[in-house]
């Protein structure tokens, strides 16, 4: 009585080829497959590190750059008003700094595009601004942060209603001026 040897019907997983397994666990019909399987998954692994590797790299390249102000053509485009083109044009004139991470990753630095363009920023809230009518004189209205503590509201509450409610406003010098009776209106009211 002794062990029946067992023959496993499987496909070899290097080569592909049909074989008689021992065990249950064998995956190569020959030690030249499984030489050549490990050999190869060496190969992936490394590769796999060496990926890794480079994106860890990459990442705290975009770290550092973020650090050092540079933004992307996209963001240009949304914080200064500005068309993707126009802001080619500047980099191709050298008028303008860019570096370059690959395709579609130029960067270009924040602070430069700032010096050139600060005169024609385009401010979101600038842009709908209704004049306030003459018959308000400056001491008629409050400013937006007096709007904000008078009725605890948050900033960005109190634009959103200004803009909602169409209320005029005026910029002088640094600040929003909008008229008390409108805003008293609405803020009373709710
Ligand atoms: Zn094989």
């Amino acid at each position: 009585m002794g062990f029946s040897k067992l023959k496993i019907p499987k496909v070899c997983e290097q080569c592909q080829k049909p074989f008689e397994a021992k065990t249950i666990t064998t995956r190569f019909c020959s030690h030249f497959c499984a030489d050549k399987n490990r050999k190869e998954q060496k190969k992936r692994e490394l590769e796999l590190q060496k990926k890794e590797k480079v994106l860890e790299k990459y990442a705290d390249k975009i770290a550092t750059l973020q650090h050092r102000e540079l933004i992307s053509v996209s963001e240009a485009v949304v914080l200064f008003g500005i068309s993707k083109s126009s802001i080619h044009r500047l980099i191709k004139r050298n008028i303008i700094r860019s570096v370059n991470l690959g395709e579609r990753l130029t960067r270009i630095n924040k602070t430069e595009l700032e010096k050139l363009l600060s005169p024609i920023i385009i401010n979101e809230n600038d842009k709908q601004e209704k004049e306030l009518p003459k018959k308000y004189k400056k001491e008629d209205c409050y400013t937006l942060s007096q709007v904000s503590e008078k009725f605890a509201a948050n900033p960005s509450t109190v634009n959103s209603i200004i803009e909602r409610f169409n209320i005029p406003k005026e910029k002088i010098g640094k600040f929003v001026y909008v008229p008390k009776v409108e805003i008293d209106k609405i803020f009373i009211r709710q």
